[in-house]
């Protein structure tokens, strides 16, 4: 049986409170970090609980199961792509997601802009850094960052709030710190050279949100926490 309101609710008090002390320990303001609560593999009313409890967005990782939750859904919440695009599945992306995190090459860039230039409409996203230079994750390398944001910013219908990263699994917790920190030192070189803002770092999941606060995460991603296993769908 999926959670009920009420123990999402425990949860949701639980990590809020997580995200508040540790804020404190780093010396910043609470409202500095946003909780993005990732629904993915889960039933659409986990999306319905994150409202109910008056939250804006939710997180998915699979698009193809985000739209059909999309397509269902009775409410109106924001849904940000946190998973893989392919860029045949771009157009249905970028008319269903408010935000996509994951644009890590040059040829989502175009099929992203070439849509909403067909739409008339625009697009917010992140680029996605494997900042952790792990094999086993997406993104693109810290050294090919500056060229995609490079494309990015000369794509007038897409606006880059920030940077994505996923900290590679490791037992030792300083693998994800310094994960972190170098979305974070990415960030800072990106906003020198180029001379733009890139406030959003959307770094941090379940387990490791603490060490993500401290380097600087501006959105945690969390899915377990607030809805316990995967197992439902
Ligand atoms: C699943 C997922 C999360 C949430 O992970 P939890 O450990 O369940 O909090 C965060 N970010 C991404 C990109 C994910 O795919």
């Amino acid at each position: 049986m999926f959670l009920s309101f009420e123990t999402f609710q425990a949860n949701l008090a639980n990590v809020t409170e997580q995200i508040a002390a540790a804020c404190q320990a780093a010396g910043r303001a609470s409202e500095s970090v946003s909780l993005l609560p990732v629904t993915k593999n889960h039933p659409l009313e986990a999306a319905r609980y994150a409202f109910d409890a008056g939250i804006q967005s939710v997180g998915e990782n699979r698009v193809q199961e985000a739209l059909g939750k999309i397509d269902a859904a009775s409410f109106e919440i924001r849904w940000e792509l946190i998973g893989p695009l392919q860029s045949n599945k771009a157009k249905r992306a970028a008319s269903s997601f408010s935000r996509i995190q994951t644009v890590d090459r040059i040829k989502i860039l175009n099929a992203l802009q070439r849509f909403c230039e067909e739409a008339e409409s625009r697009l917010s996203i992140l680029l996605q850094v494997n900042a952790g230079n792990d094999p086993q994750k997406a993104g693109v390398s810290i050294e090919d960052a500056p060229r995609l944001l490079e494309t990015a910013l000369a794509c007038s219908r897409l606006q880059v709030d920030g940077l994505m990263t996923i900290a590679p699994l490791s037992e030792d917790s300083n693998v994800a710190r310094q994960c972190f920190a170098a979305l974070r030192e990415c960030r800072d070189s990106l906003e020198s050279s180029f001379g733009v803002s890139l406030p959003e770092l959307s770094m941090g999941m379940s387990s490791d949100l603490d060490l993500a606060i401290k380097e600087g995460s501006t959105m945690v991603r969390v899915g377990t926490a607030l809805y316990g296993k995967r197992e439902y769908v």
